[in-house]
């Protein structure tokens, strides 16, 4: 192995196997029998006045929102919509969707969100394999908004036969930026166990104001309606438009007095930007006391900004996938890292995080290893998909009876049980021969001050292949290029320090706010 990425130390004593499971298992915590659905609506019945959704100036309360839900439901099951069948919701972000959100997974029917506006081709495929019996859109919403004769139900609809909490809740399609997307699907139980994850790590109580910006296709769109509204909790649905346009987002959250957001790691760099720029404008912000941050590695230097924009604030950096019920680490932070690195955090509460060696061997703190979820949080599977599914999820080699899912990302444990982000297995390549970690040369890169981000692409060159490095940096910071490839090459592989490094304003996004390594290999094609 050249990079030294896959663990090589494993678990020689039951002490080391006692303390690594102590180390890799969150906080125990009793979850309700309900499954999120039913908890919203009884928070619903305890909080009938206050308001659940904002969104374009509409305020909808509780009660209305609980009614409108029920209307939903009615209308599922006049479309004979059973338990376990797929629901394809094609609403724009807004108290609608939500609300028929809430309706299908109390009906116990699969949520399959698809964008307003989105490719035809590939929706229609994927409302084929999913095999979905329904698509609720807007002239399906209209239907069911213009039913408001129909008074809500003063306990429940007719319940379908509950089901357990294993029963999937949900199937997100993964972008797949090769071949065929997957459709992940998670069981009620992961759901709900992210959700109060969230109501307790950022200590949702009923007077917060939480953040609703990202898109229905992307799954940390869920919690950020679904958690404040476990807790009595106001919503604020931002439209894609006005969450690009910063100084009108900055007005919405002050207007609304927004408590809680998420943002991507991108997203966050243009808002700190703005921020540091117009520090007057901080005041607009004052009552945004927690900020999340999920989808990529962060660098320090972002959270250091962070800090120096907004201080008193707590980050949290979450880590997690889309198999595993969204996310299942936690990093709380409420000043700078000490070290060079931004760590992922601990396991979420009933969460169990494994770092893997090669032979499925618990790694020891310090040796890098694939990182591996356990337990509650763990998918379903690949939606009509068995040899993906079996190549990705499998029975617990370390605790039998349990189920795992294989992230593909790696990552090492610190002494005192926090975890580390070592890049992404699939961006692993190889160039003469050299087996090389893009996600290891970019974490080192990205732990240089003065970094903002990095990402590695490889360009074909002659027989081989070339890395070009594509770099943002801190606006005024003069980067030694010489000197700072001589570090890199003290910490990295021979071979690892990209022949090219070029400096951009911005890194390319994806969909999803991610960074998008197609567009970045086509540059360093052309550049090549
Ligand atoms: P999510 O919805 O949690 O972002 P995705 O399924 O879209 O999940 O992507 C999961 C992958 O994104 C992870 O396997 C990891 O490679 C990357 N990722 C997510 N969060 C982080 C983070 N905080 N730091 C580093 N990488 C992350």
């Amino acid at each position: 192995p050249s990079s030294g990425t896959v663990g090589t130390s494993y678990l020689g004593t039951v002490n080391d196997r006692e303390r690594l499971l102590e180390i890799g298992t969150g906080k125990h915590r009793q979850l309700p029998d309900e499954p999120a659905a039913a908890l919203i609506l009884a928070a619903a019945a305890a909080h009938p006045d206050r308001i659940a959704i904002w969104h374009r100036d509409r305020e909808v309360s509780y009660r209305e929102l609980a009614s409108l839900v029920h209307r939903f439901r009615a209308a599922l099951a006049d479309a004979a919509v059973a338990p376990g069948d797929v629901v394809a919701i094609r609403l724009p972000r807004g108290p609608e969707w939500i609300a028929a959100v809430i309706a299908v997974l109390d009906h116990r029917a699969v949520y399959l969100p698809l964008e307003v506006g989105g490719p035809a081709d590939r929706q229609r495929d994927l409302i084929a394999r999913a095999g979905a019996v329904l698509i609720v859109d807007e002239a399906f919403a209209d239907k069911v908004g213009g039913a408001a004769a129909l008074a809500p139900a003063p306990g429940r609809g007719p319940v379908p036969a509950p089901q357990d909490r294993e029963s999937p809740a949900y199937v997100y399609y993964t972008s797949g930026s090769t071949g065929l997307p997957k459709g992940a699907v998670c069981s009620h139980a992961g759901l709900l166990n992210h959700l109060y994850a969230k109501v307790d790590d950022c200590a949702l109580t009923e007077n917060d104001v939480v953040l609703q910006a990202t898109q229905a296709t992307f799954d940390i769109s869920l919690w950020q309606f679904a958690a404040p509204l476990l807790t009595g909790a106001h919503v604020v649905v931002l439209d894609h438009q006005d969450l690009m346009d910063v100084p009108t987002m900055l007005r919405i959250l002050q207007r609304r007095g927004v408590t809680v957001a998420q943002f991507v790691p991108s997203y966050l760099d243009v808002l700190l930007t703005h921020l540091l720029a117009k520090p007057d404008e901080v005041q607009l912000l004052s009552q945004l006391r927690c900020v999340s941050v999920t989808g990529e590695a962060i660098s320090k230097d972002l959270v250091t900004r962070f800090f120096r924009a907004l201080p008193g604030r707590t980050l949290i950096n979450a880590y997690g996938a889309t198999e595993a019920s969204d996310d299942t680490n936690h990093e709380i932070l409420t000043q700078p890292p000490a070290g060079p690195t931004v760590m992922i955090g601990r396991p979420l509460g009933n969460v169990t995080v494994y770092v893997l060696d090669a032979a499925d061997r618990l790694a020891l703190p310090g040796a890098v290893g694939e990182i591996v979820f356990s337990g509650i949080c763990v998918g379903v599977g690949y939606l009509g998909d068995p040899a993906r599914t079996a190549a990705a999820f499998a029975d617990d080699p370390i605790r039998p009876g349990e189920r795992i899912y294989r992230s593909g990302d790696f990552g090492r444990w610190r002494a005192d049980g926090v975890l580390e982000f070592h890049g992404r297995r699939d961006h692993q390549v190889k160039i003469s021969g050299i087996r090389l970690e893009l996600g290891e040369i970019e974490h080192w890169m990205r732990a240089t001050d003065g970094i903002r981000a990095a990402a590695v692409v490889t360009v074909p060159s002659g027989n081989t292949k070339q890395l070009a490095a594509f770099v943002v940096a801190d606006p005024g910071v003069m980067i030694d290029v010489p000197a700072w490839r001589a570090e890199l090459s003290r910490r990295l592989p021979r071979g690892a320090v990209p022949t090219t490094i070029t400096f951009v304003d911005d890194l390319p996004l994806n969909n999803n706010g991610k960074v998008d390594r197609v567009a970045l290999a086509a540059r360093a094609r052309q550049q090549a």
